[in-house]
């Protein structure tokens, strides 16, 4: 075939007849002849504003931020807080090495440890217990809804008195819904941190994510909006935390720069890590974060143009999203009735050369063995020593609607330098396929 009838047999697809071609699965001609697949976001957008920060924490010979040849301090990564606590709308912001780190530093700031327990979904990336257990605390899982996001109604039946916090992961984009896990916890007493790793950019009722609770955090890692390869960053709008927050990242100690930003040190030093930026990750970060709008706004046109061709498909259902309009639009999942129509329409996505799936880049972590037996790096571990702790019970029993939920969904990844042309192939390949699935 060439491209000429390809093209043929793509444009009837797209159409009203679409509906009764023959699918590529079943030997029809496919929507494309290639596989549609999705890049990073930012390195796609990386460019002389990186280079050029680099070039200068090369040349300046200053590639730790606290000090350097020169009597002022290198102000790249400070820079970069600056900036992101000014886009994030909060009043601090801490850059740290990873998204993990951060999330570490951010329980750390809580006072999270022995004897508290943290609720989170039993769908997120494994960062978010790690933090939990290596504080010494408990985690406590609760179902997603089909946001794929913690769901508010499986929250309160989680709430015990040693129940100090809530994290809410804003998964693949998605804002979770804030305003119903928030009210829980102001009526419980209990803290919210946001988990923003997967949705740097997104909104949630027009306010950046991660501004909204107690703390958020951030994640910089490849996978992520913005990217140096590595980092993280924790905001939040309390002195106090930030505070803790700046001494747990940097060995107890608060840092002159760090003391200013909060008006003086309240605290007192205790232990912490090592979690500094460099230099050279700050400068990567600055000229990221000044293209941030710019992705956001390209991935979110690309969103829109396949919800506007497949809205009115006859019975489709989609992930369900607290906030369309602060969405970020880096994923587009359907819903289907039951596991075996998932599978049918994946299946004939990827004839198509256009192939979904399930959602990804997280865990189901109940049921992943070394959570499920409980391991930590020392048999006398906090979390798993108490009575609770001994008696907690993970595994597929403590989540079956997380499974079921995430068997039945699947969608394409989005991606913000897609053509109109990819887009269109996406429409098409969904119009095409999903009525002959779904009835
Ligand atoms: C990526 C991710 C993290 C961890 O970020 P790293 O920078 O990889 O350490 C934490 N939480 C979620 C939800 C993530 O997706």
């Amino acid at each position: 075939m060439n491209r000429r009838t390809f093209l043929a047999g793509a444009a009837v697809a797209a159409g009203a007849a679409g509906n009764t071609s023959r699918l590529a699965v079943e030997g029809g001609t496919p929507v494309r002849e290639t596989p549609l697949k999705a890049d990073f976001f930012g390195t796609q957008y990386y460019g002389e504003e990186e280079t050029r920060e680099l070039n200068d924490v090369v040349r300046t010979r200053r590639p730790f931020r606290w000090y350097g040849p020169g009597s002022e301090p290198p102000m790249k990564v400070a820079t970069f807080e600056k900036e992101l606590a000014q886009r994030m709308k909060t009043r601090y912001a801490l850059g740290v090495t990873s998204g993990s780190a951060a999330l570490q530093t951010a329980v750390a700031a809580l006072g999270i440890g022995p004897g508290d327990e943290v609720i989170l979904p039993a769908w997120t990336w494994h960062s978010c217990y790690e933090a939990i257990v290596l504080a010494g605390a408990l985690p406590v899982f609760a179902e997603i809804d089909e946001s794929f996001n913690i769901d508010p109604n499986d929250i309160e039946s989680k709430i015990t008195p040693q129940t100090k916090l809530i994290m809410a992961v804003h998964l693949q984009g998605n804002p979770a819904d804030l305003d119903r896990v928030l009210d829980i916890a102001r009526r419980h007493h209990i803290r919210v941190l946001e988990d923003c790793a997967q949705s740097v950019g997104a909104s949630y009722k027009g306010r950046p994510v991660g501004s909204l609770a107690d703390i958020g955090i951030y994640s910089l890692q490849l996978n992520k909006t913005i990217t140096s390869g590595e980092g993280g960053a924790v905001v939040t709008n309390d002195p106090l935390l930030f505070e803790r927050a700046s001494r747990y990242h940097d060995l107890g100690s608060l840092r002159p720069l760090h003391e200013k930003v909060v008006g003086g040190a309240k605290g007192d030093t205790f232990v912490g890590g090592q979690f500094r930026m460099s230099e050279f990750t700050g400068g990567v970060l600055v000229a990221q974060l000044r293209k941030l709008d710019r992705i956001v706004a390209d991935v979110r046109a690309n969103a829109r143009r396949v919800y506007d061709g497949i809205h009115d498909l006859p019975g489709i259902k989609l992930r369900h999203l607290p906030d369309p309009a602060g969405e970020l639009g880096s994923a587009i999942f359907l819903g289907f009735a039951t596991k075996e129509k998932c599978e049918h329409f994946r299946a004939a996505m990827k004839a198509e050369n256009v192939p979904v799936d399930h959602p990804g880049g997280s865990a189901i972590l109940p049921i992943q063995p070394y959570i499920e037996h409980k391991r930590t790096v020392h048999p006398a571990w906090p979390s798993f020593t108490s009575e609770r702790g001994r008696s907690i019970q993970y595994g597929a029993a403590c989540c079956p609607r997380t499974l079921d939920i995430l068997s039945r969904f699947a969608g394409p990844s989005l991606d913000p330098k897609y053509t109109e042309r990819e887009t269109t192939d996406i429409v098409a390949a969904i119009k095409k396929v999903y009525p002959q699935i779904s009835a």
